[in-house]
């Protein structure tokens, strides 16, 4: 009987692979003049997803077109390629990776003759662990990571050096900031008040920690949110045209940072604080459960670490 069981499940899934095309569906939505993102789900990697989970943009110049962060996949950024091939025939100029998570750089294969930009930091991890990054996600996508390979950026944006990226009449501020990685690129697009916030922003989603520092991660938000955007883009969520985000997200951010350091006080155990009762706002929001556990137990040992110093 369990075999029989257990084989119909592999034979449905099988079927359910097969089925599958692997086709994304990735549909450009225009934010702003030249300006266009495609949203992906606010899920967890997943067969299902094919790990469409983030957000990238496209910038279309005179010049030529600026990529903002490529997806999980070499589908998908061939995929992304041809979405934008249906909009415009420009060349691709640029493509820059906002920071080293696999979500955002690993369809960078289907621009390898493009310039690709990241700040040092990113450059060196997406060269060091990119592969790491591809083993990870093969079991949590399975086909749809076939044929993918790390391409690293291959130029660098520098602090003080590199202010700007002007392309046609778009002129960019590069944004350095970090606290959800050790370096997150925000970009500020002048030209059509469009703000690109990279992953410092999660909007109607739970944050991803796993290399996270909440405190520096609060300091970049508040710096960022001043800056006088119509358009903001949050590296997962929705396309928001107001404040909200940032007010959201350092919500969430601070009620995580008072229950790691109460939690580390009362000598709490990780199973018992993920007991502990969430506030409304949070609760029902998506990837609480997968999220919140894994930042507690990522983070968990530092507060403790830091009560005992
Ligand atoms: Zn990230």
């Amino acid at each position: 009987m369990i075999n029989i069981k257990k084989i119909s499940i592999f034979l449905l899934l099988s079927l359910t692979l097969f089925a599958q095309d692997f086709d994304y569906k990735l549909k450009p939505i225009k934010i702003a003049k030249n300006t266009y993102s495609l949203i992906g789900e606010t899920e967890f990697f997943s067969v299902k997803n094919g790990g469409n989970i983030s957000n990238s943009s496209f910038i279309i110049t005179k010049e030529g077109v600026i990529v903002i962060d490529t997806g999980s996949s070499f589908r998908y950024g061939q995929q992304m390629l041809e979405a934008i091939k249906k909009i415009t025939n420009k060349p691709i100029k640029m493509v820059i990776n906002t920071h080293h998570h696999p979500d955002h750089f690993l369809g960078n294969q289907a621009f390898k003759n493009s310039t690709i930009l990241a700040s040092e930091y990113t450059k060196n991890d997406i060269s060091n662990n990119g592969d790491l990054y591809i083993i990870n996600l093969l079991n949590l996508t399975y086909k749809w990571m076939n044929k993918t390979e790390v391409k690293a950026p291959n130029k660098t944006l520098k602090p003080f050096v590199d202010k700007y990226i002007k392309l046609g009449k778009h002129k960019l501020k590069v944004i350095y900031l970090e606290g959800h990685t050790d370096s997150d690129i925000a970009l500020y697009d002048e030209y059509t008040k469009t703000l690109f916030a990279s992953d410092l922003i999660f909007y109607n989603r739970i944050a991803a920690t796993p290399h996270a520092n909440i405190e520096k991660w609060i300091i970049s938000l508040e710096k960022l949110r001043q800056v006088d955007y119509k358009v903001l883009v949050p590296g997962h969520g929705p396309i928001s045209y107001n404040k909200e985000p940032f007010d959201q997200m350092k919500r969430y951010l601070i009620y995580l940072d008072n229950t790691l350091k109460e939690s580390a006080k009362k000598g709490l155990s990780v199973f018992e604080i993920l007991q502990l009762n969430k506030p409304e706002e949070f609760r029902n929001m998506d990837m609480i459960k997968d999220e919140f556990e894994r930042s507690i137990i990522n983070l968990y040992p530092k507060y403790e670490n830091a009560l005992m110093n």
